[in-house]
């Protein structure tokens, strides 16, 4: 009885669920998203390489069993964004899959649904026969049918209760394990079942090798945000783990690596873990849009927390969530200390809080317990923080991308956001590029910054504009492009050009829906992390 990992008939499969009715609650609570998705219908999505197979308009376009379509019912999850319409048929066609997407594009559940419809349709297999073989042994070691790998224990857990919503009401037991907290705990879970895994590279080596994990099962394969692995230093636990221990070899498993850009280094590693991929852009929409009423206000250095006072007093409602942005992590403890002691409910985010800190710190945000947080730029990137009503630049970045990257985090839903920057002497190199986002987005450009940005530019000529890019996609098929096609011979910058060529092919979503990327996909990748609603 088994044999079935799905077991629809009759009511077994929601019987012998571990949890209880109460679970599906719990889980499937978390209010939809209120994310127009109908809106984003005409993101651009270019799929390359061979025998592609048709995209989906509908989740019932394709055939994911009876839990995965319960469980997208359950999550209210009404039609599938672009990614999901590309990737759905792709990954169910057993095709490996580079796509670049990013945070916020729906792309867990792009590769997740047909994931776990497979294991559903398929059954454990061996990897069931391994783990009781083990098991009599007192060893108790678990062969996951799937890993995704992720770059942080944040984005960890946002996964993890993804595929928690996903295999409700089936056998399928997600896991997930990172670094920074008690591994002991991690390895009583592990012990209780683990078909599908969860990880970050470093905390998964360590239970490899402790034998509390084996690979030789894991079918599928996926890499979430595989540029920011790269950036963070995980090249090595990751090819330790995909190369040189018990995973099946590329082409036996599926593999799927999803990525914001695709530098060099993550063409390498798509050559190495990838065949005969179908390679997926999906363009995003503009990020300054008309959503963001922004700001920009001359405040000194030491006029900024007065300054900070007056503007929270104005925003009022107990309801709405404020972001304030700092450069430090020194500087996020002194103000959330300033804040406190001025009598409001306000919490931090930086790199040097604990895990668990930050885990509660985040929670308390979202639940709008601690209505402000103080982060620094490191340590809010990749995080899933929506439905903010204002965001406010405490200390502008030095970077116009940053800059985006920031304000997106408001006026998403659909309703209406601001963003709020303290400008000063010291913030001259933004001057210009902030300029014409203002004037892009027709927002309101106070007459100091405009007389600024004419000074500036007759000091620096090299800047404003030379960065833009108006292709909409953050990256291209570097298979397609003469450069790719040279064996081993990765387009370096040349790739510049073909990203810049989208744009007149008409795959930008026009006006100011388009923005930056790195350098194209040879340069520098780390600084490119606007996610796909742009931010
Ligand atoms: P992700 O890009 O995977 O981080 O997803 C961003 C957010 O969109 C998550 O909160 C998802 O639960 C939500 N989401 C993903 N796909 C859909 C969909 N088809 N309909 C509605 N919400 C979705």
């Amino acid at each position: 009885a088994y044999s079935n990992f799905g077991n629809n008939r009759g009511k077994s499969a929601f019987f012998n669920d571990r949890g209880n009715a109460n679970r599906g609650s719990e889980l499937f609570s978390a209010s939809n998203t209120g994310i127009n998705f109908e809106k984003y219908d005409d993101i651009p999505v270019e799929a390359t390489g061979q025998n592609c197979p048709h995209h989906i308009e509908n989740f019932q376009d394709v055939d994911m069993g009876e839990i995965v379509m319960g469980n997208i019912g359950l999550s209210r999850y009404t039609r599938p964004t672009p990614v999901q319409k590309y990737a759905i048929p792709i990954v169910k066609s057993k095709r490996d899959l580079m796509a670049c997407a990013q945070t916020g594009s729906g792309k867990t559940a792009a590769f997740l649904l047909p994931i776990l419809s497979q294991i559903y349709c398929e059954g454990p297999g061996e990897a069931l026969n391994a783990a009781k073989e083990n098991g009599k042994y007192g060893r108790r070691k678990q062969y996951p049918i799937s890993l995704v790998l992720a770059p942080t224990r944040e984005l960890a857990l946002q996964i993890y209760d993804e595929a928690r919503k996903f295999s409700y009401r089936s056998r399928v037991r997600p896991c997930v394990v990172y670094g920074g907290a008690d591994i002991g705990q991690q390895i009583r879970d592990l012990e209780r079942g683990c078909h599908l895994l969860v990880a970050t590279p470093g905390r998964l080596v360590d239970m490899i090798e402790r034998g509390k994990i084996g690979l030789d099962y894991c079918n599928y394969l996926v890499l979430d945000e595989a540029d920011r692995m790269l950036d963070m230093g995980f090249e090595p636990q990751i090819r330790r783990i995909v190369e040189q221990d018990t995973m099946p070899h590329k082409g036996i498993r599926q593999t799927m690596m999803f990525s914001a850009t695709f530098p060099k280094e993550i063409q390498i590693l798509a050559r190495d873990f990838l065949e005969e991929y179908i390679f997926l852009a999906v363009g995003r929409v503009g990020s300054t849009s008309e959503n963001i009423t922004q700001k920009v206000v001359w405040v000194e250095e030491s006029d900024k927390r007065s300054f900070l006072l007056d503007l929270l007093s104005a925003t009022g409602e107990t309801d709405s969530l404020t972001l304030v942005f700092v450069e430090t992590k020194k500087g996020a403890d002194a103000l959330e200390d300033f804040l406190y002691r001025e009598g409001y409910a306000c919490t931090s985010i930086h790199g040097d809080r604990s895990q668990r800190d930050r885990e509660e710190a985040l929670s308390q945000f979202r639940s709008g317990k601690c209505p402000i947080l103080v982060a620094t730029a490191v340590a809010a990137r990749g995080l899933d923080i929506s439905n903010v009503k204002h965001v406010i630049n405490f200390d502008l970045p030095s970077d116009i991308e940053e800059y985006v990257h920031r304000i997106g985090r408001t006026g998403r839903v659909g309703n209406l956001g601001l963003a709020t920057s303290f400008f000063n002497d010291k913030n001259g190199n933004i001057t210009k590029d902030l300029l014409d986002i203002l004037v892009e987005a027709k927002q309101e450009v106070p007459s100091w910054l405009e007389s600024l940005a004419y000074e500036h530019q007759h000091k620096s000529s090299n800047r404003g504009r030379s960065k833009r890019f108006s292709g909409g996609f953050g990256a291209r098929d570097y298979r397609q492009t003469a450069a790719g096609g040279n064996a081993g011979g990765f387009g370096g910058r040349g790739g510049r050009n073909q990203a810049g060529h989208g744009g007149n092919r008409g795959f930008g979503g026009g006006g100011f829906g388009n923005f930056y990327t790195s350098d194209g996909y040879g340069g520098n990748y780390s600084h490119s992390q606007v996610d796909w609603w742009g931010n």
